[in-house]
């Protein structure tokens, strides 16, 4: 994959970068107005990055110190004349503050790299309002998506992205060329009127892991419940038995592969239903449902959130015999087995149904590694998208499949006996196997041949009971067209 692809912006808007129009812009004057965390930074960038800074403070004495040498700190006013492309690093705020600038300022570019401290804030984003306060300016929305950090750090360590945003395509031309020379990636995001949505992006917290987490959250809870019940609550009232104890380690360990199992039979979930749509309607340009939707394009977190409470479940199985409890356990069966004189404890079935179950679960926690590596987008980025299907969805199938050997020879013989049905409730394992095996069957049925190649068609445009016009050639060579189903 070449280096341009690479640099593709996340977002789904033009990236600036490699713009012809764009030239190389080192040697210009930029002004900043604001001596506080982000002006110093951006000042240091600048400077580094080859533009002459002037900065603009309402105590320019006390601040100087503050800057690079090679900076400039004076007033505001004076700083503002000497440029034509100001950043704005002050809080929205104090805007009104600088109406007194209002002549000096006229016909020059204020870039408004302000920030709210919540979502919506106000009526108008902080770059509208700023451009009401001096309509004589022309104002661009961008930079308020970096840190201060990230300035500093010359954009090696942290977003590279710059969004931006005005009316005016010259004006947002010249910040996207400062903000290419600085290391940026500028993303060209419209006018104006996206100055909100680029001003509450900095606000959102993982917007797309919210429902994931939740959907983890809420599974664990459920099985951790009824772990619970089976494991502690039913040997204190049926005979009172203290197993307290259990909670913090083997509660948890025994909740978290059922959670990580029914979360990656999550991920496959979504396409087998989407198949089944698009098989029932013969189509596969009819929308699918939002719910459905939504849940497709959280795969990527669900597959990982997956992942994370496989690993940390192996993690909880490593650390198993390091208990007091487990040595306890040990060396109270030990004695006992001493007292009733057994030699020999040696029982073959157990012994390789734990090698297996060993085996498959490691396995399966490296197919799941590979997965999650897979899916982060500077790996992705470099396979082609057969490498990537191939690993996302064959490769992870067939995890699911060898994390349904792991549970199953996990549980073995548990569901059929009578004991292990704790105040009626069958054993956690039989639970969890309810939608993989689901999934595995779907799968199964999706690649007999006669499903299989309806689905294909389908996925190349073919549609169920439409007409489409045909051109037969008649007995003389000359063509004869007519109408016919396509089911035909
Ligand atoms: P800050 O450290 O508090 O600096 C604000 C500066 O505003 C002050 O140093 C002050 O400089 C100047 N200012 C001008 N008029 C003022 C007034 N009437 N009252 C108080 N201060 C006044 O804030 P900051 O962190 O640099 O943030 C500045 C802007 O950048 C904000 O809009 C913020 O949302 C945005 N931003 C910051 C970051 C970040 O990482 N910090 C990231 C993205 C965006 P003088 O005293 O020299 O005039």
């Amino acid at each position: 994959m070449s280096g341009g692809d690479m640099a593709k912006p996340l977002l789904g808007h033009r990236s600036m970068e490699g713009d012809p129009s764009i030239t190389p812009a080192a040697g210009r004057t930029i002004g900043v107005l604001g001596s506080g965390d982000f002006a110093r930074s951006l000042a240091i960038r600048l400077v580094c990055s080859g533009f002459k800074v002037v900065v603009g403070s309402r105590n320019p004495k006390r601040k100087a110190g503050l800057f690079p040498s090679a900076a400039e700190v004076t007033f505001q006013a004076e700083a503002v004349k000497k440029t034509d492309v100001i950043f704005v690093a002050i809080f929205r705020e104090h805007y009104s503050t600088l109406c007194d600038l209002a002549d000096v300022l006229a016909g020059k570019i204020l870039v408004d790299v302000s920030n709210n401290t919540e979502i919506n804030h106000h009526k108008e984003s902080n770059a509208e309002y700023l451009a009401s306060l001096f309509p004589a300016c022309t104002v661009v929305k961008g930079f308020n998506v970096v840190s201060a950090w990230t300035l500093q750090s010359g954009a090696r360590d942290g977003n590279k992205q710059v969004l931006i945003c005005s009316n005016n395509q010259e004006a947002k031309r010249t910040v996207a060329e400062i903000a290419q020379v600085m290391g940026f990636t500028p993303v060209d995001m419209g006018c104006m009127s996206s100055a909100c949505e680029i001003e509450n992006i900095p606000l959102r917290l993982l917007p797309a892991w919210k429902i994931p987490i939740f959907l983890a959250l809420g599974l664990f809870l459920c099985f951790f419940t009824y772990n619970l019940v089976r494991q502690v609550i039913h040997p204190y009232i049926r005979e009172q038995k203290n197993k307290f104890y259990k909670i913090p380690v083997e509660v948890v360990n025994t909740t978290l592969p059922c959670v990580a199992y029914v979360m990656l039979s999550l991920v496959y979930l979504p396409g087998v239903l989407a198949a089944c749509s698009q098989l029932y309607y013969g189509t596969k340009y009819r929308r699918f449902p939002d719910w459905l939707d939504q849940w497709l394009q959280h795969r990527k977190q669900i597959g990982l959130l997956s992942f994370f409470c496989a690993a940390l479940h192996a993690v909880y199985s490593l650390c198993l015999p390091m208990r007091r409890s487990h040595r306890y356990q040990l060396i109270e069966t030990a004695v006992k087995q001493a007292v009733e004189k057994k030699m020999n404890i040696w029982v073959e079935e157990e012994v390789w149904r734990m090698e297996i179950y060993i085996s498959v679960g490691i396995i399966a926690l490296g197919l799941l590694s590979l997965l999650a590596i897979t899916s982060l987008p500077s790996i992705a980025n470099s396979l082609n998208w057969r490498e990537f299907s191939f690993i996302q969805s064959t490769l992870g199938f067939i995890a699911l499949v060898i994390s349904t050997l792991h549970t199953l020879t996990y549980g073995w013989s548990r569901a059929f006996d009578e004991n292990q049905y704790k105040f009626y409730l069958p054993p956690t394992y039989t639970l969890t196997l309810l939608v993989p095996c689901t999934v595995i069957l779907a799968k199964v049925v999706f690649s007999l041949p006669c499903i299989q190649q309806r689905l294909l068609r389908i996925r190349r445009g073919w549609e169920k009971g439409r007409y489409v016009k045909f051109v037969l050639p008649s007995a003389t060579g000359e063509y004869s067209s007519g109408e016919t189903s396509s089911n035909v």
